[in-house]
């Protein structure tokens, strides 16, 4: 089946960015008390959506520091079943 070359020679109008920007900082540099520890699920469902994917850095405002460890904590979660993989629907 040969698809109709609609947009041709220009691009198809981009939707509207659904994300709206909140200044969001790190919970992790403004918050001292909570850090991303691999045993600590709890803080780590935070940032997994409910699907159970690490939730991206221009989402939870993380910076680049905790977003690594943050990801590397889940990453660990996951292997030890503290964190699912993937949550299955229904
Ligand atoms: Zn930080």
């Amino acid at each position: 089946m040969a698809e109709p070359s609609r947009f041709h020679g220009q691009r198809p109008p981009r939707p509207q960015k659904k994300f709206f920007h909140r200044r969001k900082f790190c919970r992790f540099c403004t918050d001292s008390t909570i850090k991303s520890d691999y045993k600590n699920p709890m803080t780590l469902r935070d940032f997994v959506t409910e699907r159970g994917k690490i939730m991206p850095r221009r989402i939870t405002g993380n910076c680049a520091i905790h977003q690594r460890e943050l990801t590397l904590a889940i990453k660990r979660a996951r292997t030890i079943a503290l964190l699912p993989f993937v949550v299955s629907e229904g």
